[in-house]
C-alpha cells in the first residue's frame, strides 16, 4: 500500500475544507489555535512511518486523552469499570446532563464527558500522583519525554468549566463520583490539557492496533482481550453524537478530541493521527472526517 502517496492524496483533495469549520472557543486557550493547521501521520505495526502536513506541532489532544485514562483504569479495574460507566452510544453532545438524571448517574460510555470524569475518579483510587503517573505512561508509549500538560489550557477550562462541574456534582449526588468534585476536575482539565503532535499520537495508540502489544517497547500493554474491547467502544462511541455517521463513512475505531484531533486503529495494520482544528457542529474535526473518509474509500483499508 502507498501510504505515503495517500496521504498527500487526501490532504491535498481535503483543502477546499479549510475555513469551513470553527476552532473550538468554549475553552478560550483553544480559540487561539491557527485554524489551518492540518497533518496526519501513520504509524504501521511493522515499524514505518508516514507523514504529511503540521505532523510536528503539538496541539491539545482534549478528549483523545480518555483512551489513555480508560485504557489505565482497565489495567486497574478490568470489567469492574463497567459496574459505574456504561457501554452504549450516547446519542446527545460530550457535554450533555440529560441522559444522567435517567440512568440514575451512570453515564453512557466512558467517553463522553460524565464517563470520562467517572474514569478519573477511578484513577484517583489508585495512583498515587495521577498526572504524573498519567504522563509517564503516555510517554512511554510515544517514546516521547517532551509530552506534557499545558497548564494554561487547564486553567483555562476549568475557569470555563461549568457544566462539567455540574456533571461532577450530579454524579456524586448519586455515589458515582466518590473524591472531591474540585480534584476530580482538576485531575481532568488536566488530561484533557495534554499536548502531543501527530508523530507521538500516532505512535502511542500503535499497541490497540496490535492486540495490546506495543510493537516498538514490546511491551503488553493491555491483553488482546480489552484491546478488543476498548477499540469496540471507539467504534460505537469515540466520536460523540457523530459516532454512527462516522462509522458509516469510514469504517475505523477512532477517538476525537475538540482540540480538532482524531486518532484512527486499523487492527494488525496501522495507528493514524490526524489534527485539523475547525471543528463540525458534533465538536469534531470537519476536514478531518473527510480525510478519513477518502482514505478508507481510496485504500479499501477499514475494518469493514
Ligand atoms: N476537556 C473537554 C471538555 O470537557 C473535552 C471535550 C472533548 O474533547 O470532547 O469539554
Amino acid at each position: 500500500m502507498d501510504y505515503q502517496g495517500l496521504l498527500e492524496r487526501v490532504c491535498h483533495e481535503t483543502e477546499a475544507f479549510r475555513g469551513k469549520g470553527k476552532v473550538a472557543d468554549y475553552i478560550p486557550a483553544l480559540g487561539r489555535v491557527d485554524p489551518g493547521r492540518f497533518g496526519i501521520a501513520l504509524a504501521t505495526v511493522d515499524g514505518s512511518l508516514y507523514t504529511t502536513g503540521d505532523v510536528d506541532k503539538p496541539f491539545s489532544i482534549q478528549s483523545i486523552s480518555k483512551v489513555f485514562t480508560l485504557a489505565l483504569a482497565l489495567k486497574q479495574e478490568g470489567d469492574q469499570v463497567w459496574k459505574r460507566v456504561g457501554k452504549e452510544p450516547s446519542g446527545h453532545p460530550f457535554n450533555s446532563l440529560a441522559q444522567l438524571e435517567v440512568e440514575q448517574g451512570v453515564p453512557r460510555n466512558p467517553f463522553i464527558n460524565g464517563g470520562a470524569l467517572v474514569i478519573t475518579d477511578i484513577l484517583l483510587d489508585h495512583l498515587p500522583r495521577p498526572l504524573e503517573e498519567i504522563l509517564g505512561f503516555i510517554r512511554e508509549l510515544a517514546g516521547s519525554d517532551s509530552i506534557i500538560s499545558d497548564e494554561e489550557v487547564a486553567l483555562s477550562e476549568e475557569e470555563k468549566g461549568d457544566r462539567n462541574a455540574a456533571l461532577a456534582h450530579f454524579m456524586k449526588s448519586f455515589g458515582n463520583i466518590r473524591h472531591g468534585v474540585d480534584d476530580v476536575l482538576k485531575l481532568y482539565f488536566s488530561h484533557c490539557a495534554i499536548t502531543m503532535d501527530c508523530i507521538s499520537l500516532a505512535r502511542a495508540f500503535l499497541f490497540l492496533a496490535d492486540g495490546g502489544r506495543h510493537p516498538v517497547t514490546g511491551e503488553q500493554v493491555l491483553t488482546s482481550s480489552l484491546t478488543k474491547r476498548l477499540n469496540s467502544l471507539m467504534m460505537t462511541s469515540g466520536l460523540y453524537n457523530e459516532s454512527g455517521e462516522f462509522a458509516y463513512r469510514v469504517g475505523l475505531p477512532s477517538k476525537s478530541g475538540v482540540g480538532g484531533g482524531i486518532v484512527s486503529i486499523l487492527p494488525g495494520h496501522f495507528s493514524l493521527a490526524l489534527w485539523g482544528p475547525e471543528l463540525n457542529a458534533c465538536g469534531n474535526s470537519l476536514r478531518g472526517i473527510e480525510a478519513l473518509d477518502l482514505f478508507t474509500t481510496y485504500s479499501g483499508l477499514s475494518v469493514f
